[in-house]
């Protein structure tokens, strides 16, 4: 057996980030940048006011209240005409340019619109002395003219997009996402909801790693089932490095006789079988066809999720430019025990991990441990690591991967 480290380090030194393409933005969900981003304009492009109400001459206002002549009214995506002097004030809603010769906003609550007792125009009673400044979002005041507005790296978000689009950016560079083929191998696998023959199962794998790597920012294509013959699995894989950037392979990479996809892999390409430290996901098979990754994770279904979160999703991460490679660890409270017995492996156990009232998280197994039980690992969402030795007893602390969001007794709205 090999440490898990050796074995990360592996498989991480042979899948290298993927060179930059041009990607319109309104695709770049996830993507990694792979140059800087610079602001070609101020954001806000002019000053405007944030309220509704009066702009005008901060300094009309001292000794409130005060009566402006109103001289337009302007809305946003108008422009102003009118410059606002002394004893004046223009209507202004939020959004709008600010106008020439005013320096406040006075917002709509506190005043009060008056018609001319002559009947000419309309003026406006102002309650409130306000300082210069008062409710104006100047010119710049988000994003300024030359500021470096991301660094290479960035994760692109929602609000990273939007904030791109805010500056007229159509395209960045970008790292490209990876499309990874899947295929699941077995005699004994069947795909659909019919009648099941003697010794059939039908196959999770291949819907679970097709998820997985698509909730990894991946483009997903599915090669089907290949039976255990050397022509099936071969054809599946090779059909896969010729359109893919990476193939996950589930299956066939235990110690059995018929474990055909470590034969393959060694044959067609660069390839190590390699028996890790862990439990789940013992074997793992790791190679290169003609420069393209393959990963042989194991059959059980629980195996290869666990295979495909300590190897796939952070080769594949990596690839696609991120830094940051695995998901988050916390350090957890065990409410339930967690035992195990040493092995000399690391054992990563199944939990439903959640936000404590002590501010804290806490985890409980999810149920069965065994690595063909997929029912447990649905309902957790964490991996409680458990190191080489007796495991953890209920209040002990435990270090976990969290696989998904944590339910939390906390409400937006309040209890
Ligand atoms: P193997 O690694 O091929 O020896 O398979 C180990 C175990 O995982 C066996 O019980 C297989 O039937 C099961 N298994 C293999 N592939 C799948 C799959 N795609 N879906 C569900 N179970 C599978
Ligand atoms: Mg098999």
């Amino acid at each position: 057996m090999i440490p898990l480290s050796e074995a990360r380090r592996h498989v991480l030194d042979r899948v290298p980030v993927r060179p930059p393409v041009d990607v319109p933005v309104a695709e770049a969900l996830g993507l990694v940048l792979a140059e800087s981003v610079t602001a070609t304009e101020a954001v806000p492009p002019f000053a405007n006011t944030a309220m509704d109400g009066f702009a005008v001459r901060a300094a009309d206002t001292e000794g409130a209240p005060v009566t402006l002549d109103i001289v337009e009214t302007i809305a946003a995506g108008h422009a102003p005409t009118v410059e606002v002097g002394p004893g004046q004030a223009s209507r202004i809603f939020t959004g709008a340019p600010m106008p020439a010769g005013a320096d406040a906003v006075v917002m709509v609550e506190r005043t009060a619109a008056l018609p001319a007792t002559d009947g000419d125009g309309e003026w406006v009673h102002v309650e409130i002395e306000v300082p210069v400044g008062n409710h104006v979002r100047p010119a710049g005041d988000d994003l300024d003219i030359g500021a470096v507005v991301f660094e290479a790296g960035a994760v692109l978000s929602a609000a990273h997009l939007g904030v791109l689009n805010s500056l007229g950016v159509e395209r960045v560079s970008a790292h490209p996402r990876m499309k990874v083929g899947v295929v699941s191998t077995g005699d004994e696998l069947v795909e659909g909801g019919g009648a099941l023959a003697p010794g059939q199962i039908r196959d999770s794998n291949r819907r679970t790693l097709l998820a997985l790597a698509a909730q990894a920012g991946c483009d997903v294509v599915d090669l089907g089932i290949a039976r255990d013959t050397e022509a099936e699995i071969t054809a599946a894989i090779e059909r896969g490095v010729a359109e893919c950037d990476a193939v996950l392979t589930s299956g066939g990479v235990s110690m059995g006789d018929i474990d055909l996809v470590k034969v393959i892999l060694d044959r067609i390409g660069d390839m190590r079988w390699m028996q890790i430290a862990i439990k789940p996901a013992k074997p793992f098979a790791f190679g290169l066809v003609d420069g393209t990754p393959v990963f042989g994770f194991p059959g059980n279904p629980v195996s290869s999720m666990v295979s495909f979160e300590l190897f796939g999703r952070p080769a594949l991460r990596q690839a696609m430019g991120h830094i940051s490679l695995d998901r988050p660890m916390v350090l957890a409270v065990a409410d339930s025990e967690l035992r195990r017995h040493a092995d000399g492996k690391i054992h990563f156990a199944r939990v439903v991990a959640s936000h404590g009232a002590d501010g804290r998280v806490h985890v409980a197994s999810a149920g069965g441990q065994g690595s063909h039980q997929l029912g447990a690992m649905a309902a957790a969402n964490a991996l409680a690591v458990l190191p080489d030795g007796e495991g953890v007893a209920a209040g002990d602390d435990v270090e976990a991967l969290l696989l998904d969001e944590l339910p939390s007794a906390l409400r937006l709205t309040g209890r």
